[in-house]
């Protein structure tokens, strides 16, 4: 197995300024490539120090990711101290020249002399290309290591790796990795890990892993082979026995889809309209939903009612429900959600109300949420208990409004069909 190193490179890195995200990014990538990391460095912009871990590096790891520091200025040394260290001369590389200048002259500035410093290139070096940015990534290939050299703001690392890196790597593994990713909502991490412990235990290739987000479980499954098709192949009985184990509760096995993207879908599928009605997640449920590009065909008008007024004004909750209840309940939520499909006249209503702390009500303790879904009429409410502090509740209970909605909308879906069949 092929070792990786990887070293992040910038002062700002060390004082804590920035968060070291490349290294996350890399590392995972790296190890879905079949690559062992076994040592990753944050080191400052010094030549010196710079230098002494990439020997480090050099010495016990096969290929070493160094990012950070190809910038245009006198503390960017990365790329000098790794031509010094491999023993290769910086060279002037044209192509690299005439990229910087088309940048520059694409955006109508004039670069500066020290831009020219990123044209200068290791001897015998691949260059890669960087669409986002003025600083090429490099490889130098030794006799016994491949130096890997990648600028560090993400919106320029992260694509080259995709599209440079990645294939370089999987030359040298002569492998290729693929996944897939089922994603399950309303179902709890630890319930989820227990239905697949069997099949967990068992992995080889594919391997199984799964993933806790704010109300949803991931699980990547992850096969290597000689090439995509023979991957896929092996990862799809796998995938197969997911979905019998886990059914509705997955709302997709596709790449790049989300949970508020699968409401939509099923919002579009039936034709319907979506209101949501928000008392603490304050638009975290509405903010959702418009990250679903196309959603402005479904959801024309959303509120944030956060006083019992406002509820009472714009959802037309009745003032002895508010007494008697409390704003936090499950007949204010129903209320909630009813007025907000009457005042939007829209198909579909969504409505949260709870106590997202940090102090409680009395003897009901921050995190306590209804969440109120109503279909065409039929609304169903339930009351929830988060944990966590302020942001966490909102983040939770703006991802189980859209799993209730989701539920909900299955269901009215199912006796549509039932009655249909009837
Ligand atoms: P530039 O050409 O912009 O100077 P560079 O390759 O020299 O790029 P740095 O100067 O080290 O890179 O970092 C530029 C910016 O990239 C940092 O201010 C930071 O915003 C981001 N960045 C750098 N390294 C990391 C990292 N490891 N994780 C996340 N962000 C990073």
């Amino acid at each position: 197995m092929l070792t990786v190193e990887l070293i992040s490179v910038g002062t700002e890195l060390l004082l804590g300024n920035i968060v070291n995200t490349n290294a996350a990014y890399l590392s995972e990538k790296c190890a879905a490539q079949g690559l062992a990391c076994y040592f990753q460095t944050v080191v400052g912009d010094n030549e010196e120090r710079v230098s002494m871990v990439l020997k480090t590096a050099l010495d016990r790891s096969d290929i070493v990711i160094l990012s950070g520091g190809l910038g245009p200025t006198e503390d960017d040394l990365t790329k000098e101290t790794a031509a010094k260290v491999c023993g290769r001369p910086l060279v002037l590389h044209e192509a690299s020249k005439t990229a910087i200048e088309e940048y520059f002259s694409r955006r109508g500035i004039k670069p500066t002399d020290n831009n020219w410093k990123q044209a200068m290139l290791p001897e015998g070096a691949i260059v890669m290309e960087n669409h986002n940015g003025t600083a090429p990534g490099v490889i130098i290939e030794t006799e016994k290591n491949k130096v890997i050299l990648l600028p560090g703001p993400p919106n320029e690392l992260i694509p080259m790796f995709e599209e440079s890196v990645l294939p370089y790597l999987e030359k040298l593994t002569e492998q290729v990795i693929c996944s897939q990713t089922v994603k399950i909502c309303g179902v709890g991490e630890s319930q989820a890990e227990t239905m697949v412990k069997d099949l967990i235990d068992a992995q080889t290739n594919p391997t199984i892993a799964t993933y806790a987000k704010t109300g949803e479980v991931h699980i990547r499954v992850t096969a290597s082979a000689a090439d995509r098709k023979a991957a896929m192949k092996l990862i799809k009985p796998v995938v197969k026995e997911l979905k019998n184990r886990f059914g509705n509760s997955i709302y997709t096995t596709e790449e790049g889809v989300t949970l508020e993207q699968s409401v939509v879908d099923l919002i579009k599928a039936n034709d319907f309209t979506i209101t949501c009605a928000e008392s603490c997640t304050g638009g975290l449920l509405s903010a959702r939903l418009v990250n679903v590009p196309g959603v402005s065909d479904v959801y024309k008008f959303g509120v944030t009612t956060y006083s019992n007024k406002a509820k009472k004004r714009i959802l037309g909750v009745k003032k002895p429900v508010l007494q008697k209840h409390t704003a936090v309940s499950r007949q204010v939520a129903e209320d909630m959600a009813e007025g907000a499909a009457e005042f939007a006249k829209a198909d579909v209503a969504v409505a949260v109300t709870g106590l997202a702390g940090p102090e409680g009500d009395g003897d009901r303790p921050a995190g306590l949420v209804y969440i109120a879904c109503s279909v065409k009429g039929t609304t169903v409410a339930e009351e929830y208990h988060f944990s966590g502090n302020r942001n966490k509740i909102r983040e939770s209970a703006a991802a189980c409004a859209l799993i209730l909605t989701r539920r909900c909308l299955l269901e009215y879906m199912s006796k549509v069909t039932f009655g249909k069949k009837d």
